[in-house]
């Protein structure tokens, strides 16, 4: 007897359809799962089996082999128990096997046979939608699973319910609601990014903040312990357009797959992750021990924020290189690899020297100049050039604490974000065949499209580079931040003006 459910496998955003074949023959009673399963599926047995004896049902004393096909295709996690099982009563004659073809199937079982929630439900719906079958799941994750649109989906907490269901003796209806929306409680705190006017003084960083968020650009500040680094960084999200429904779907699917999305919602805030500067390189870059995406794939469409950047490791701050320039991060195992998207906004913040005093007024660092050229030597070159926008963040100063002088909130630089970010797309459109393209993503060809010189200008930007031996990529880079000041003053001209480029190349300054 052989029963067969479907369910799926994860290879980075990737769903892949994954048969479930049961077969029990006779033979010695033994129970093996065959078919590129690591140990959390290859442990399902245990699982399996002790939820089934919950329910009072022992397993047949005959041969049963599980094959999870295709098998060059690893499996990874614990969403197999739910197939397992059910192809296991379909395989006893238990529930009906015909019930189970039209369906996706994915849950963790617990001992005493209640369904435990997983990872990847939001994909793996989106999957089935695309397929036209249901889906079975989990109870907790089935709000999750109803973003994907109106399949039918049967979620259960336990596995008693679902046979039950399959029996005819209990109906499980198709999942409806969809109350708990993340964008409603949200709404209701604003509060969860600071906001911009709390920020006191710090004029000039404020300004390079805005740039910075006008096309997306990455942001270096550099300043002594509590200027207020982390606050301004903290506050970038909240001055950034709100996500469109496209990109809070990619940016849910993304948080899906390690099980990270909010209850029942989707996630309508831009991503703001802060990883500590212990992290290793696969929380930052993703895989590890199991291939998921890391922190700059959970920060895609939003704001990673490395504070201490150098006390970073030196080879993951490298590895962050490649995802800069791509916007995506490729994880290779032995077994499998996979691409991730990671166009994340990088945002770095550093003290100017180890103690952290050099060049303050009042805590004069003892050991300067050389304090500060060690510490800073510890990041690469390559790795600087990334950084579009280098500022200096001072000291707050009591004048600035105390000034009653107001300043402007998040809600109204916003405004003024969005309005350049509008005249961005609505070139890029014009120019690039519709396409919307944040400056910080556009190639160098489209650079020499979009942002011309005059004589005057390029012979000042060259002057700079012969002077600091700025890269080409570094020279592209200053285009493309000159660019997002035009759009800030709304100047849509392709021709870009001395006092942008001037700007733009001042905050390429070096600290030591
Ligand atoms: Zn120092």
């Amino acid at each position: 007897m052989v029963a067969e459910v479907r369910t799926v496998a994860f290879q980075g955003m990737d769903v892949l359809d994954i048969d479930v074949q049961v077969q029990i023959a006779s033979g010695l009673p033994a129970f093996s799962i065959v078919g590129l399963a690591d140990k959390a599926v290859a442990e399902s047995k245990e699982r399996v089996r002790a939820a089934l004896h919950a329910l009072g049902l022992s397993m047949p004393p005959k041969r049963l082999t599980v094959n999870l096909a295709p098998a060059d295709v690893a499996k990874e996690g614990s969403h197999y128990d739910l197939p397992i099982a059910l192809g296991l009563l379909a395989a006893m004659e238990i529930i009906p096997k015909e019930e189970l073809a039209e369906c996706l199937v994915l849950g963790e079982l617990s001992l005493d046979g209640r369904i435990r929630e997983v990872s990847g439900v939001l994909p793996a719906a989106m999957h089935a939608n695309g397929h036209d079958l249901g889906l079975i799941c989990p109870l907790p994750c089935a709000n999750e699973a109803r973003w994907a649109g109106d399949l039918e989906i049967l979620a259960a907490d336990g596995l008693l319910p679902l046979i039950n269901h399959f029996k005819g003796t209990q109906t499980i209806a198709d999942y409806k609601a969809l109350p708990k929306d993340s964008a409603n409680d949200e709404q209701a705190s604003p509060e969860r990014y600071p906001d911009m006017a709390q920020i006191k003084g710090q004029e000039n960083a404020k300004r390079a903040l805005e740039i910075a968020a006008v096309g997306g650009h990455n942001l270096l500040m550099v300043g002594p312990p509590g200027a207020g680094k982390s606050m301004m960084a903290a506050a970038l999200p909240g001055i950034l357009p709100d996500l469109t429904a496209k990109e809070s779907l990619d940016v849910s699917m993304i948080h899906s797959l390690v099980g990270a999305l909010p209850e029942g919602g989707l996630l309508r805030k831009r991503p703001y992750r802060d990883p500590h500067h212990s992290a290793s390189q696969p929380a930052l870059i993703g895989g590890g021990q199991k291939v998921k995406p890391g922190e700059i794939s959970l920060a895609h469409n939003g704001v990673l924020f490395l504070d201490e950047l150098p006390e970073f490791q030196r080879a993951t701050l490298e590895s962050l290189r490649q995802p800069l320039e791509n916007g995506q991060t490729l994880v290779a195992r032995a077994n499998m690899h996979a691409t991730y998207p990671a166009e994340f906004q990088l945002i770095a913040a550093m003290n100017p020297c180890r103690c952290g005093y050099m060049g303050d007024a009042d805590q004069e660092c003892t050991r300067a100049p050389k304090c500060g050229q060690d510490y800073q030597n510890k990041i690469s070159g390559p790795f600087m050039d990334r950084m579009d926008i280098q500022i200096e963040v001072p000291a707050v100063s009591l004048a600035d604490i105390t000034s009653a002088r107001p300043s402007e909130d998040s809600a109204i630089i916003k405004q003024r974000v969005i309005a350049a970010r509008d005249i961005q797309y609505a070139r890029s459109e014009d120019y690039f065949n519709g396409a919307q393209i944040l400056n910080c993503r556009l190639s160098t060809a489209q650079i020499e499209q979009i942002c011309i010189l005059d004589e005057p200008s390029r012979k000042m930007v060259n002057d700079y580079a012969e002077k600091t031996k700025m890269s080409a990529r570094g020279y592209y880079r200053v285009l493309r931040v000159a660019r997002s000041i035009a759009d800030l003053y709304g100047d849509a001209d392709i021709h870009l003006k001395k006092q942008y480029v001037a700007e733009a190349l001042s905050y390429r300054r070096r600290f030591v």
